[in-house]
């Protein structure tokens, strides 16, 4: 960075909100794949002005640019791998209109996720994506990473509730996407290709999320199964029982183990795999639902537990929601994955990757979101084992793939995914997108070594 350009930013942003010392650095260097690489410097924006007029300073002296949300993201897409500015919307983190009457709510990209969902359920509204880092993560890091989470079943992905954007192009132009409207099919759909775009087409400074009513009541089921096999036979079962749970969620024999032993909390005899599943809507309709799903599939567990009780559904989730500190404490190394494949071939996916993990003499503990077909699969390496690491994911994605899948249902590519992207897209796609990301960014200073 040379010296006019630090000027011009200092001036714009003052002391508090420009920063080049070395805690900001490393405080703002990482993300969620536990991976550092430092910024020139971080700057705290508050507006949309400041945001445009930063990436115009950054355009002409040729500064690489990359946003950041909370940092909770697994394929490093927050990572200022080319050095350059680290633009973090923390700052940015107001919740600027609820409206029941249009059934949408306005917002800056900072506000986090379970924040705003408790703010339009006051409303008696509801904002259904959930990523389980909710606590954490900002709506602008969920638009830009097209969030999942358990509910996705039901309600579908993050996409599905963004009904338009505005955003600021490399240039500094301010750029207003889609409408206040549900529908609206004028020209190209720039804010559904903004969504999932991982900040490398332009930075997100404001967000319309179309909001449906909140349902009435929750009811949560646990069962037990003697094998993952037959969790699996059951979640096709279900599925195909026009019971639609909002969640459906698995833990295989691996992390059944690991999360009991971690949590001191006892497995029941012969459970080697647990389904979890939450029913949403009127009470009535639960209790029936309920009573479906469990003559369906009841003959086939070893434990069935139920609650409607707020404080008791939360116990009934412990097991799946400590997973992943439960993985994080055994002090091995994780190649965390979030593969996609079509439900009727999740059974063979799981023995397969089972069989995939001795072969190498690898821990590999799986769960998710069963409904959707998308399994997280995480690798577990001495390190010794490091370099086993390609090998792996070139088998598994590969494999992934022949059967329809994909490398990813909620992490993104970022850098993590970025060398095998051509396992899953052909050249003409890739060269198409390449193509868009010219067109946006062509001096490629936004959010530059992601994705390609
Ligand atoms: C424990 C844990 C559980 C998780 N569970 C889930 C899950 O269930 N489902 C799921 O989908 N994900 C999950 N994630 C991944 C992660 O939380 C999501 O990808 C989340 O959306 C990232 O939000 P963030 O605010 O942390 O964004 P960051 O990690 O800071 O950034 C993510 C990407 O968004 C870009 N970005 C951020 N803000 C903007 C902006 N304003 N404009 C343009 N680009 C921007 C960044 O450049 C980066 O490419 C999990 C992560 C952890 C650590």
């Amino acid at each position: 960075m040379n010296e006019r350009a630090i000027k011009e930013l200092a001036d714009l942003l003052g002391p508090k909100r420009f920063h080049r010392e070395e805690e900001y650095l490393q405080s703002y260097g990482y993300d969620a794949t536990n991976t550092l690489y430092l910024p020139d410097a971080v700057l705290l924006p508050e507006t949309t002005e400041e945001v445009s007029a930063i990436a115009s300073i950054a355009t002409r002296h040729a500064i690489p640019l990359t946003p950041r949300g909370a940092g909770t993201g697994q394929s490093g897409g927050s990572l200022p791998v080319n050095r350059g500015l680290l633009i973090s919307f923390t700052k940015m983190d107001k919740v600027l209109e609820i409206s029941p009457a249009d059934s949408l709510a306005r917002v800056q990209p900072g506000v986090i996720t379970e924040e705003f969902q408790r703010a339009v359920e006051r409303e008696n509204l509801f904002y259904p994506p959930d990523p389980a880092s909710l606590k954490n993560s900002t709506l602008g890091g969920n638009v830009a990473e097209n969030a999942g989470g358990p509910r996705c079943l039901k309600y579908g992905v993050t996409k599905n509730y963004v009904l338009g954007l505005t955003a600021v192009l490399p240039s500094g132009e301010i750029l207003r996407t889609g409408s206040r409207t549900l529908k609206n099919v004028v020209g190209y759909d720039l804010t559904s290709l903004l969504v999932g775009s991982e900040g490398t087409l332009a930075l997100i400074t404001e967000i319309t999320l179309k909001l449906i009513p909140l349902p009435e009541s929750r009811g949560v089921i646990r069962l037990g199964f003697p094998s993952v096999k037959e969790a699996v036979e059951a979640t096709v079962q279900i599925l195909g029982s026009g019971v639609l749970p909002s969640a459906m969620e698995f833990l295989d024999q691996s992390a059944l183990t690991e999360v009991s032993r971690f949590l001191n909390i006892p497995v029941p005899e012969g459970t080697t795999s647990l389904l979890i599943l939450e029913l949403d809507g009127r009470k009535e309709a639960i209790h029936a639902d309920m009573e479906t799903l469990l003559s369906l599939v009841g003959p086939r567990t070893t434990e069935r537990e139920f609650s409607f009780d707020p404080s008791q559904m939360e116990s009934l989730w412990t097991m799946r929601r400590q997973i992943s500190p439960t993985i994080t404490n055994l002090g091995l190394h994780k190649v965390n994955e979030d593969i996609v494949v079509p439900r009727s071939r999740l059974s063979e996916a799981v023995e397969w990757i089972n069989g995939l993990a001795k072969e190498h003499d690898v821990k590999v503990v799986l769960f998710g979101h069963i409904g959707d077909g998308n399994i997280h699969t995480n690798f577990l390496l001495r390190p010794e084992q490091l370099p086993l690491t390609e090998t792996l994911l070139t088998a598994l994605f590969t494999k992934v793939v022949s059967w329809g899948g994909v490398l990813s249902g909620e992490h993104g590519v970022g850098i993590a995914k970025r060398p095998y992207l051509s396992l899953q897209l052909s050249q003409p796609e890739i060269e198409l997108m390449r193509g868009v990301k010219r067109v946006w960014d062509p001096q490629n200073l936004l959010n530059p070594g992601k994705i390609f």
